[in-house]
């Protein structure tokens, strides 16, 4: 008996938590639909909870007791998405010690910091390449609503070969080293690349990493020799197929990246010593290279400050990093698809709309620039029909900006309003 009140007390409460469910009125001046690129102007939204109910031409009547927006100075997009972060790090002189002396709950700390900043500069979903796998308890902590934060996408631990750049001991003192094998993301053969494909699946990570190639940051000489095979890049991602799971490879140097993209990867991070014929493979492939400017530049710029990285990193990010604008410019060109990311964690939070500055300076027309953080990264992460446009249905994912980012794509960078899932948090 006493069970059967509880119960329905529980059912009664539910109720009123949804009939009390927050209504929203948003008057937007210009509001973008990310599907053709175009504004409208004068247009009413309509948010109930955490869904978008109603997009109207017009200003209507605001009824009473709703939550009310006036955004008709503003520029009003979709909630950004970055395919490129590390929401538990930020490189500093000090990261490479970090990992001898911080406990999970440091990092975990961190980025609880990293994740808010991330937010309130109008990016409402992350996709996150590899941290130690707290940025899975991250994700969850957020979709409880427990910290604020975007949405995130998290490939948990990224998966090497022995020595390769995410191996987590590279550089590291031989006493502390052990033996990370595939549990720990690193896997040698086709057995062990399916076996930490499925330990990324039972730790809740939903997607996988791998690094195709060396990398800039790794304390290893070489920044782009291959470190794959494609038997290997096949065994992941086929196993990957399996749980629903997309592939993203770090990748800066073309063998290593040819195989990764004949492999059946999804996304190409950085790809910065990408050849035409493996361009036109993304092509025929449709696999998309997350271009990663701004960390190119980032690095380039701090490897000039004196000790800010390890003596073998700095011939590294003083020659990679400036070339991947340019290889950018050529895929682009090129017609190879292209989905927003920059690798934030490599620098600071929170400055990942810079991208978007780079991305038109290398030839890319600002409203093309914004639909690869909208509408492009929804197909990646199967999230159409949910995120990437204001549209009834659609989580409710809203941006604004007090200038056209189509005239001046740095409006971005100073977003004002910021909505995730129907709350506000920056206005
Ligand atoms: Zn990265």
């Amino acid at each position: 008996m006493k069970k059967l009140f509880v119960l329905s007390l529980v059912i009664l409460m539910s109720f009123l938590t949804y009939a009390q469910e927050t209504t929203t009125f948003i008057h937007a001046g210009h509001l973008l639909d990310a599907s053709t690129g175009k504004w409208m102007d004068e247009v009413t939204i309509k948010v109930n909870g955490s869904e978008i109910t109603d997009v109207s031409k017009g200003y209507t009547t605001i009824p009473q007791d709703v939550k009310y927006f006036d955004l008709k100075n503003q520029w009003v997009l979709p909630g950004l998405t970055d395919m490129h972060v590390h929401m538990e790090t930020e490189y500093n002189p000090q990261a490479y010690i970090s990992k001898f002396v911080d406990d999970p709950a440091d990092v975990a700390y961190n980025s609880v910091a990293f994740a808010e900043t991330t937010l309130m500069k109008g990016f409402t979903t992350v996709r996150d390449l590899g941290g130690s796998g707290i940025n899975i308890s991250l994700r969850d902590a957020i979709n409880k609503g427990k910290l604020i934060g975007p949405r995130i996408f998290t490939a948990g631990k990224s998966i090497a070969t022995t020595g390769g750049h995410a191996d987590p001991t590279n550089g590291g003192n031989a006493a502390f080293m052990g033996d990370p094998g595939p549990r720990e993301g690193v896997a040698n053969g086709t057995d062990e690349a399916r076996e930490a494909v499925r330990h990324r699946y039972k730790n809740g990570a939903d997607c996988i990493k791998i690094t195709a190639t060396g990398g800039v940051l790794s304390v290893a000489k070489n920044g782009s020799n291959p470190q794959f095979t494609l038997e290997e890049i096949k065994a992941i991602t086929s196993t990957a197929a399996d749980y629903g799971f997309h592939v993203a490879a770090h990748a800066h140097g073309d063998e290593g990246m040819r195989r990764a993209v004949e492999g059946g990867v999804k996304t190409i991070e950085h790809g910065t010593y990408m050849s035409e014929s493996t361009m036109d493979l993304m092509k025929k492939m449709n696999c998309y290279l997350v271009p990663t400017i701004t960390a190119g530049k980032e690095v380039a710029l701090k490897a000039e400050e004196e000790g800010f990285y390890p003596d073998i990193v700095v011939p590294k990010a003083r020659e990679v990093g400036p070339q991947i604008q340019g290889t950018f410019a050529r895929a682009y060109k090129r017609g190879v698809p292209i989905v927003f990311g920059t690798d934030a964690g490599v620098f600071k939070h929170g400055k990942n709309a810079m991208e978007f500055g780079y991305m038109v300076e290398a030839g890319m027309p600002a409203m093309e620039a914004i639909q690869s953080a909208t509408i492009t990264p929804a197909k990646i992460l199967q999230m159409e029909g949910q995120i990437g446009q204001i549209k009834k249905g659609f989580f409710a994912d809203i941006i604004a900006v007090s200038e056209n980012p189509e005239k001046n794509v740095k409006a971005l960078e100073s977003v004002n309003f910021v909505m995730k899932d129907g709350k506000v948090y920056k206005n």
